[in-house]
């Protein structure tokens, strides 16, 4: 744990994303040993004394922002030509070939791209489904802990998910056969995932998740065993649904009903699980998900990206769903900037409901609260005394800012997307004046080209 206390300043504007939506001007933040020792505005008095003082004129201070849905090692494959102008399957096909020659190296340089991209955009805890294993890597064990390494390099939080695909299993005509493993050997390496990595304590840096990746890829033996090993062992579970028409199709065809009635009747809805895309859905479906408390990692970009649809979002926040954004895999993005995908979540909500516009707040409260709330973590997303202290700064500025002084919070989100000024991860700068303090962006993408060259080229 961190020993220090810093007192961040004279905000010009501090968003605690507090469930009374309050913001606050000439605000202050006082963090002590990683957490919020205090918040308000004006002269915070004698407890300045001691502090290191940060000036805050002229910055926006957020909740860091939480990413609920990604596959680092996807940023090889960015902007692939052939993989540019198709949808999901062919989109996924495409890329395959090259994902099966990804190794631990890969893995730790794709992430720390990853990483650092969502860093630089004020995001300070970002999950992963890492489902990529091939048979001449050392298996998930070491692959997800290549992963929890490239985070701890930046110092940015991490809920890293297992994610698998088991149908198929032993056949080696079935596409993708490469990630396609035996049921027995994903479970045991979930668990061993979980002794080795998972903090489930309160400020945790690093927790692990269980992310079979679908319903149509997955067995009823591994999405139920998910749900047993995440009950015995107090982790969460993660997994894709109804991202395509085409999965709705297999599901009435294999199993007779839809992703969400599939998913409930393997015990999914209603345990402790966020669901990335859920964009083909009817009022039964949200209304079953909000029953059971099942959440959504809402990834505007990519739906978008590779033609997949517009999710009712609005029609989730007001059954009282928790919905967080994702940037999704690097592939299909291809950036991975979460203030960029927030201003993606308010158009593509403007385009699907004219009617009911989506507000700059409301898009800023999904890429915080939501996120966190997605992701089942109490202890951030929010500022608040006791909270940790994972916040944003935003320095609006230059042409592309000049105007927002009539609103510099929902110039954030309506404006071009700015780099962070200045993020701080459990009371430590991991950011400062925009650029990352642990380790040279030019070193991080320099070693990813070199990967890239390796895989790709
Ligand atoms: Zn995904």
């Amino acid at each position: 744990m961190v020993e220090s206390t810093t007192l961040i300043e004279h905000l010009e504007r501090l968003v605690p994303m507090g469930p009374d939506d309050a913001e606050l001007s000439d605000g202050y933040v006082l963090v002590q040993d990683g957490r919020i020792g205090a918040i308000g505005s004006g002269e915070i008095g004698s407890r300045r004394e001691g502090a290191t003082v940060v000036d805050g004129r002229g910055l926006i201070a957020l909740p860091g922002l939480v990413n609920t849905h990604h596959h680092f090692f996807q940023t090889v494959t960015r902007a692939l030509p052939a993989a540019q102008n198709v949808r999901l399957l062919e989109w996924e096909a495409t890329n395959y070939p090259y994902w099966t020659r990804i190794d631990e190296e890969a893995v730790y340089a794709t992430a720390q791209v990853a990483l650092a991209e969502l860093l630089l955009s004020g995001c300070t805890t970002s999950s992963d489904q890492l489902y990529a294993f091939p048979k001449h890597t050392g298996g998930a064990v070491p692959m997800v802990g290549a992963e929890v390494e490239a985070a701890k390099s930046l110092g940015i939080r991490i809920q890293a998910t297992r994610g698998a695909v088991d149908v198929g299993a032993g056949d080696p005509t079935v596409r993708a056969a490469e990630f396609i493993e035996h049921t027995d050997a994903i479970l045991d390496s979930m668990q061993s995932l979980i002794a080795q990595f998972h903090d489930p304590s309160e400020g945790a840096m690093v927790r692990i998740g269980l992310g079979p990746n679908g319903v149509t890829v997955c067995t009823e033996a591994l999405m139920r065993g998910c749900v047993e090993l995440a009950r015995s062992s107090g982790v969460t579970l993660h997994t894709h649904v109804a991202e395509i028409p085409e999965e709705a199709e297999y599901c009435a065809a294999h199993f007779g009903m839809r992703p969400i009635e599939r998913l409930a009747e393997l015990g999914w809805v209603s345990e402790p699980v966020w669901m990335a895309h859920a964009v083909h859905l009817n009022d039964a479906d949200i209304a079953m998900m909000a029953a059971g408390g099942a959440a959504v990692a809402h990834c505007p970009s990519s739906n978008m990206r590779l033609g997949s649809g517009a999710p009712p979002v609005l029609e989730m926040l007001d059954g009282g769903m928790d919905v967080g954004l994702g940037v999704d895999g690097s592939a299909s993005n291809d950036a991975g900037n979460l203030l960029a995908e927030a201003r993606a979540a308010l158009l593509m909500s403007r385009l699907r409901r004219p009617d009911k516009l989506m507000t700059a707040r409301q898009a800023l409260r999904m890429a915080t609260a939501g996120g966190a709330a997605a992701l089942k973590r109490g202890d951030i997303g929010s500022l608040a005394i006791g909270k940790q202290a994972d916040i944003a700064l935003f320095r609006p500025s230059g042409v592309a800012a000049a105007g927002f002084e009539n609103d510099p919070l929902a110039g954030l989100i309506l404006g071009s997307p700015a780099r962070a000024a200045h993020v701080m991860v459990q009371g430590r700068f991991v950011v400062r004046d925009g650029r990352l303090t642990r380790v040279e962006e030019d070193a991080i993408a320099e070693r990813h080209q070199a990967v890239v060259a390796r895989i790709v080229h």
